[in-house]
């Protein structure tokens, strides 16, 4: 939209934005100006400027949603003035976000006595870190009846996603971070032994793996864990992080046991905004039952006449999000939402066996059994004749933004590169993407061939 009718300014006349006195000079970037200017102006200049982001509908970095529904817009747009902790303002809102609850806890097998609790939050971050000060108190509480020292708790967990590294640093908690066995993406049941104590919180264990996009074996690890119960007689909760396999292992993966079915796992955090299909902003913590959220942490605001418990890091919030993660779980219902994730899952599938051919890779996941998403390293890095630094760079040419990165402790020397199949990666924008990694492996290995371009095979 360059052309426009647009108002006086500086006493002159334009009808083209580019014609305008603002679009004339560099934007404000360290003050604010003395002059307002024509909204039609500003917002072409701010949108022209954001044209040098990445594409998100490239970018097979995030596990984010970067499509969304047109009736997600305008719900959003209709209720993005309402606020998240105005629940008596709100009333509907809040009532939303506590039947988002309920779906969840009953996605996640809590059991139909609407034991569990839970809310919204910004992410799965904040709802991590909900997660972990519920675990932190309940067991400061155990070791004060117990008469013992509550002062040096630790988390154990495997190859985490920096919240959790940002969660025991603000919260005081020792991150004991497992590191990776030989052939391993994540955490291994027999490691656990050696890291939990008297003084371990819980235990995190990830359904999709940030670094791999693979699952840790909830089952085993809950298993070993009862065994060192029954041989010391410490009793360690168990928290998932599922930020993506919270949305899709109800619906494609049903017969994994991972969720409350497991009776050692307390609490769950997913990311609404990953795989549950809603736009940027929410995220979901649910606990088993009450007793798993010390009263403590939860805070009593007004709601009509009567109170309302909220438990959150922050206060004012959109809840537009929330909004729209309601209309998602309607709309898709149970068979929506499985179609979806199976068809990223399917074409996940497709692209690994693409890239597992090509030559080169060696795959770390190969998009069946967790996420719809692969992994993979160079076979020998140092016969390869380029990095996947290299690569990634290589792919940027075309738009493709993909992920290059060392794995975590004990396994740093692999370099994978990750990709992400989400809502909106159809089949043949993947073969798109395979072809232009094909064309970016050939160019690197031989670049005075000039880099193919994109109008062949
Ligand atoms: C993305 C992710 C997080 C952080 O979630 P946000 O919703 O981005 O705050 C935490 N844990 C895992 C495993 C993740 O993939």
């Amino acid at each position: 939209m360059a052309l426009h009718k647009i108002g006086d300014e500086d006493g002159a006349r334009f009808d083209d934005v580019y014609a305008s006195p603002l679009s004339g000079r560099e934007l404000a970037k360290l003050r604010i100006g003395e002059q307002p200017h024509d909204p039609a102006v500003v917002y072409q200049l701010i949108h022209d400027e954001l044209d040098l982001d990445g594409n998100a509908a490239q970018n097979l970095a995030t596990f984010c949603t970067t499509w969304n529904d047109p009736l997600v817009h305008t719900l959003m747009n209709e209720n993005m003035n309402k606020n998240m902790i105005d629940k008596d303002e709100y009333p509907q809102t809040a009532e939303i976000e506590s039947r988002c609850v309920n779906i969840l806890a009953d996605l996640w097998h809590a059991g139909r006595d609407a034991a569990a609790v839970g809310c919204s939050t910004t992410g799965s971050s904040e709802a991590g870190m909900l997660g972990g000060l519920a675990l932190k108190w309940r067991w400061r509480a155990r070791r004060k009846a117990d008469g013992k020292p509550a002062d040096r708790p630790n988390l154990v967990c495997g190859p985490v996603q920096v919240c959790w590294e940002k969660f025991a640093r603000y919260f005081d908690v020792e991150l004991r971070q497992v590191p990776l066995l030989d052939d391993a993406t994540g955490l291994r049941p027999e490691q656990l032994r050696d890291y939990v104590d008297e003084n371990t919180i819980g235990v995190v264990a990830i359904l999709g793996v940030t670094f791999t996009c693979d699952y840790e074996p909830v089952k085993a690890i809950a298993a070993e864990l009862d065994a060192i119960q029954r041989d010391t007689g410490l009793d360690i909760p168990i928290h998932i992080d599922g930020a993506s396999g919270g949305f899709i292992a109800p619906f494609i993966q049903p017969e994994l046991e991972w969720d409350f079915r497991i009776t050692r796992v307390s609490s769950i955090n997913t990311s609404g905004h990953k795989y549950g299909l809603a736009p940027l902003g929410v995220g979901w913590i649910v606990w088993r039952s009450a007793e798993d959220l010390p009263e403590e942490l939860v805070f009593r605001v007004d709601y009509l006449g009567g109170d309302m418990p909220t438990f959150a890091l922050n206060f004012s919030r959109p809840g537009s999000e929330v909004i729209a993660q309601y209309y998602l779980l309607l709309r898709l219902g149970r068979e929506g939402y499985r179609r979806v994730q199976q068809a990223c899952s399917d074409t996940a599938a497709w692209l690994a066996d693409q890239v597992a051919a090509m030559g080169p890779f060696t795959m770390l996941y190969s998009g069946r059994g967790a996420l719809p998403a692969l992994s993979y390293t160079l076979s020998d890095p140092g016969e390869a004749g380029f990095t996947l630094y290299e690569l990634s760079d290589e792919l940027r040419m075309r738009g493709w933004q993909v992920a290059a990165y060392p794995l975590p402790p004990r396994r740093q020397e692999t370099v994978i590169h990750r990709v992400l199949i989400r809502h909106g990666i159809s089949t043949d924008k993947a073969a798109l993407f395979a072809r232009d990694l094909r064309d970016a492996v050939a160019h690197l290995r031989n670049p005075r061939e000039g880099r193919p371009i994109a109008f062949h095979h």
